[in-house]
């Protein structure tokens, strides 16, 4: 109501006033006094913003999300040591101006995720007393040509205003899923993007100009490949900085930050944790603790024991356990199979199985565990084709106890193509050093089928030669529904001092 008031009056002044004019009264005075007041109240109005605006931003402040520091960030002892001397420069910028280095204007994370790149932007800008402005990529696209180039604009003012409000010298600007602007252009279809992406290009150039405050944009992405050239040239994303996921020692330091807050018994062995978590980033290892606590509570414990820590791994990897019974003739078939797995697992890398288990856990309805491997960069083709044999143990043993294979083998058979893929792209097959995109879908086909074949034969024959083990470690499966690799090994050895 009050605002339709407004409409009719602001329409019915000039009326009137018009009016006036026109039967010949002095308009002067009218004016300067109405002058006055409008002056007055933009006045009023300019300082209640500004009043509000400050205190809407201290409250942020207290709570803020930039409190975060290095210490907080688990492993990637690379990324935050690159990163901070890329800081150091902003936050010594008259000395590099000494020497005639220019300022950096852009630091690009890439990386799996969960791996901390937002953890390691919001560091940077406790580190150097920055504020912090953040968006994500998607956040700029719209259906409407031009928004998402007046939303860059808007996010580099708002760094701006924000820093001189704050009265800090500088300001960082997070954006998250870089790729989602900055993809490459290859013409139609993307002009809103291209708009978008032309914006930012235009706010990074004018970055040198500022000098109060300084500007530091920082980009995270998981795919790098994807990012158009205008933006990694130099001058612009100066710096890349790769966050990769955790190896063993970052994982436990991680561990222990997210340990720090809970009660762990003095048993439990971090480092064996860390061992198991293999491959985890650390937005899962974080969920590990989370879980274990869960376990613990659940018991009705009042510390974390290394058991729950192990769970908390299985839940994180495989989602949780399902009540689901499975008939005893499925558990049976589940059983041969990942004995399968298991006894070729141990053939081929001795010791490395850690636990086989008839459970049901989300999709799959029994696993076979492997101790983490020695982390490794270099693969030989020997290695990969014993890999891809373990994987195929599961059916190759079907096939040997029934004759024939279950659908519970496709993502074993989606592991082993993958590997044979790598072996491709590796020039480890006959196919010898090739581009993949130069071999026809029939010739790839071709010699993948082959490389299967072959290594299912291998593998089935291999399996057969060990068919006592199987017969002595099938009973005890099932009935326990979980072997550790201690006792794995221990019917292993048992087996093979048997008379065959
Ligand atoms: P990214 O941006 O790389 O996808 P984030 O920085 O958003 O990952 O991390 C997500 C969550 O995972 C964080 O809030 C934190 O709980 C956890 N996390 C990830 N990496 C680390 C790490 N290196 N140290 C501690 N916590 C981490
Ligand atoms: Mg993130
Ligand atoms: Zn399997």
């Amino acid at each position: 109501m009050p605002k339709l008031m407004k409409e009719i009056l602001i329409g019915l002044v000039p009326v009137v006033l018009i009016f006036l004019a026109y039967i010949g009264v002095n308009m002067i005075p009218f004016l300067l006094v109405a002058g006055v007041v409008a002056v007055f109240l933009i006045v009023l109005k300019m300082r209640g913003g500004i009043a509000v605006g400050a205190s809407t931003d201290r409250k942020r402040k207290k709570k803020g999300p930039s409190k975060l520091t290095f210490d907080e960030i688990g492993g990637q002892e690379h990324p935050k040591e690159e990163l901070m001397e890329a800081l150091n420069f902003l936050i010594r910028h008259e000395e590099i101006q000494k020497y005639g280095i220019r300022p950096l204007k852009g630091i690009l994370l890439t990386g799996p995720p969960g791996t901390g790149k937002t953890l390691l932007a919001r560091a940077a800008s406790h580190y150097t007393d920055s504020v912090f402005v953040a968006a994500s990529g998607s956040e700029f696209v719209e259906m409407y040509v031009g928004v998402g180039a007046g939303r860059v604009r808007d996010l580099f003012r708002d760094a701006r205003t924000r820093a001189q409000k704050e009265n800090k010298q500088s300001a960082i600007i997070f954006i998250d899923e870089i790729d989602v602007i900055g993809g490459k252009r290859e013409g139609g279809q993307q002009r809103e993007y291209d708009q978008t992406l032309n914006q930012l290009l235009t706010e990074m150039d004018g970055i040198y100009n500022s000098d109060s405050p300084r500007i530091l944009l920082i980009a995270a992405t998981n795919r790098k490949e994807m990012l158009d050239s205008a933006l990694l040239r130099p001058g612009r994303f100066d710096r890349h900085i790769q966050v990769d996921l955790p190896e063993k020692k970052g994982r436990k330091h991680i561990l222990e930050i997210y340990a720090k807050n809970k009660p762990i018994h003095t048993d439990a062995n971090m480092d064996k944790i860390a061992e198991e978590s293999y491959g985890f980033s650390g937005a899962q290892l974080e969920s590990v603790m989370n879980e274990a606590a869960i376990y613990m509570m659940r018991e009705n414990k009042v510390e974390i024991e290394q058991r729950h820590m192990s769970m908390a791994i299985d839940k994180v990897m495989m989602g949780e356990k399902t009540d689901r019974e499975s008939t005893q003739e499925e558990k049976k078939r589940v059983a041969i199979h990942e004995l399968g797995h298991a006894i070729m697992a141990e053939i081929v890398r001795p010791g490395s199985v850690s636990q086989v288990a008839l459970t049901p856990r989300g999709q799959a309805l029994g696993y076979v565990r492997h101790n983490p491997q020695e982390e490794q960069y270099l693969y030989t083709k020997a290695f990969l084709e014993e890999q891809i044999m373990i994987a195929l143990g599961g059916a190759a043993s079907e096939e040997i106890y029934y004759g024939g294979r279950s659908t519970g083998s496709s993502n074993d058979f989606e592991q082993a193509l993958n590997i044979v893929q790598t072996m491709m792209k590796s020039g480890l097959t006959s196919l010898g050093i090739i581009n993949i995109d130069m071999v026809t879908t029939e010739e790839l086909m071709k010699v993948n089928n082959v490389i299967l074949e072959q290594l299912m034969t291998r593998t089935r024959s291999t399996l057969e030669q060990h068919r006592h083990i199987f017969d002595h470690s099938l009973e005890i499966l099932l009935t326990e529904e979980n072997l550790s690799g201690e006792q794995f090994r221990c019917l292993f050895r048992e087996t093979s001092l048997l008379p065959a």
